[in-house]
């Protein structure tokens, strides 16, 4: 391509000469002839001669057309030349150039920061590639729409333009994602550390409109040619910017609005989170997913009133997976929706062979609830199974009720209306407001286990618990109280009010075939009409599903 151009304008360059050339031999021309002819037509005048000869008269006058038309013609190719090659440079700038910032593009980064870290590494520098990602962008387009978007994107390569040094090369990557390099003193990376400081002092002032505010945070991850020990370990611009996304990825993952450095353990981090994506990917496929349950417990009289559903991966390689591993994952990958379909029939299919006085719980998260068809789709899966509905309660965190309160209202309503219950799990944990509570029809609310377990501490109060309690009685919501794991939280508890509560102290989380053996004793399974629809779960003959990632790791290589 570039070669392409190059023959272009050598072309053009040429005919330049030759239109110059036409005119240059037709000036020499005309000084030869016009020397003889001249004189000759002045002579002529003062009556001393003949007159000039006739065909080097027409020579000269063919020689002034020419110059005429090889001047013109120099003048013309000259300008066209000229508009041609702004026209080529308008067309580069653009090519390398965001339209909405003005900063580089992805194209020119990889560029300019291969060209940088040549420099560098003559000058005996280091280079620091760091990349910026917004946390909530998506977000703030869903809420404000695009125009709005892109008012803070425009904001945003100001800002980054105006706190960072002259030196730093500035590019949009794309989306929300913005990129600079930045040449440094290899003893000195701190350096960086104070720009990319003042970037986040900065950024949370970008206005995205009058009357919009828009609040920002962002993720960074920096990769640099130099390692710690002061050598320049060799690594490209692609290597460089690889790495600045994997930090900036690690940033995400550990809570967002923060920044670090790359190091190569990150590398395995993510290598070992694509497996276990690609894991639950196929797990979906192979009904890897299966329902484990939860006895609840009325702590008054002692009796079984229902079951938590609890999801379990037995993962081939992996065995029996925590959701606390999966459920974020499937979150990110958009498939919990899918995930918590398949184990609600599981968990349906289970209870119908239930005694139908026991009630099944299921967690539902934020991302199911973004969701505007979530009602429907649950109410259809309640009918196709025929599951009644009244014996279905699902369980909502206080996360879902900060991003969209007035779906999350009309969806809790609806499901309310058909005879579903709706809890707030973990209360305590998240930022639901009195307001919110108050406005919100929840059934009941789960205390989250941390500030049950606190009661087993002697010198802690039982305020928080205490309050909860009565906070329930006064919004008129019953309370359930999670991880009740001794005697001692339980005679607590009882004194407090009546509860339900559900806890290791009546047994661990089981699978189906367990639960259906223990209310076969006691007495409390219906007659199976027809064979459960899903194979018994083999059991695994593990309590406890794997936690630990480090556990996972030395699985997934
Ligand atoms: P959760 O809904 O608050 O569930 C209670 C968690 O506490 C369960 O962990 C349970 O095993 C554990 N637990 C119960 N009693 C005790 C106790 O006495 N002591 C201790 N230390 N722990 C106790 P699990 O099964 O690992 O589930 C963790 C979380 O994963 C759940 O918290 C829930 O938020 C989520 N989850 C589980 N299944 C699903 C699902 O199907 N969909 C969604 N979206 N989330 C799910
Ligand atoms: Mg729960
Ligand atoms: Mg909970």
């Amino acid at each position: 391509m570039a070669e392409k151009k190059t023959q272009k304008r050598f072309g053009n360059a040429e005919r330049d000469i030759v239109a110059l050339g036409i005119a240059t031999a037709a000036i020499i021309l005309f000084v030869g002839t016009g020397g003889t002819v001249l004189p000759q037509v002045v002579r002529s005048l003062y009556g001393e001669g003949s007159g000039p000869d006739d065909v080097l008269a027409n020579a000269l006058l063919l020689n002034i057309a020419l110059i005429i038309f090889g001047w013109r013609r120099y003048r013309e190719l000259t300008h066209e030349i000229k508009e041609r090659r702004s026209a080529e440079e308008q067309a580069r700038k653009l090519s390398e150039i965001d339209p909405l910032t003005g900063c580089l593009n992805r194209r020119s980064m990889a560029r300019a920061t291969e060209q940088l870290r040549t420099e560098c590494e003559a000058r005996g520098q280091a280079l620091a590639y760091v990349m910026i990602d917004l946390d909530n962008f998506k977000h703030i387009n869903d809420m404000n729409g695009h125009a709005i978007g892109d008012k803070v994107l425009v904001g945003l390569a100001e800002q980054l333009r105006d706190k960072l040094p002259q030196e730093a090369v500035l590019a949009r990557l794309g989306g929300d994602e913005f990129a600079f390099v930045m040449a440094y003193d290899k003893n000195h990376g701190e350096r960086i550390d104070e720009h990319v400081m003042r970037l986040f002092e900065s950024v949370p002032q970008i206005q995205g409109a009058e009357n919009v505010a828009v609040e920002l945070t962002m993720s960074i991850g920096i990769a640099s040619d130099n390692d710690d020990a002061g050598d320049t370990t060799r690594c490209d611009a692609e290597t460089l910017m690889h790495r600045a996304d994997i930090a900036m990825y690690h940033s995400k993952k550990n809570g967002k609005n923060r920044y670090c450095w790359f190091e190569a353990t990150m590398e395995n981090e993510l290598r070992f989170r694509n497996a276990l994506e690609t894991g639950i990917r196929r797990g979906l496929g192979q009904a890897e997913f299966i329902p484990y349950f939860e006895q609840q417990i009325d702590l008054e009289s002692g009796d079984l009133v229902g079951f938590e559903m609890l999801a379990r991966w037995q993962s081939p390689q992996l065995g029996l997976v925590s959701p606390e591993i999966f459920i974020p994952i499937a979150e990110d990958i958009g498939v919990i929706g899918e995930l918590s379909e398949q184990l609600m029939v599981q968990a349906f299919q289970e209870a119908t062979q239930w005694d139908p006085s026991i009630t099944l719980s299921v967690n539902i998260s934020p991302v199911q609830l973004r969701d505007p068809w979530f009602a429907q789709k649950l109410l259809k899966l309640l009918v196709e199974h025929n599951f009644p509905s009244h014996r279905l309660e699902i369980e909502i965190t206080e996360s879902c009720l900060h991003e969209n309160v007035g779906m999350v209202r009309s969806m809790i309503a609806s499901l309310r209306n058909q005879g579903v219950k709706v809890s707030l799990d973990d209360f305590g944990t998240g930022y639901s407001s009195l307001e919110q509570l108050r406005s919100l029809p929840f059934d009941r609310l789960k205390i989250d286990r941390s500030f049950i377990s606190e009661l087993r501490n002697p010198d802690a109060s039982s305020k928080i618990v205490d309050a909860i309690v009565s906070l329930g009685n006064g919004l008129d919501m019953p309370i359930v109280a999670e991880g009740i794991e001794d005697e001692g939280i339980l005679d607590l508890l009882k004194s407090m009010g009546t509860l339900k509560g559900q806890g290791y102290l009546y047994g661990k989380p089981e699978s189906a075939e367990k639960v259906r053996q223990r209310l076969l004793k006691a007495g409390r399974l219906v007659e199976p009409t027809s064979q459960p629809q899903i194979a018994p779960q083999p059991e695994t003959g593990e309590e406890d599903p794997v936690k630990a990632v480090h556990a996972l790791r030395s699985v997934v290589k």
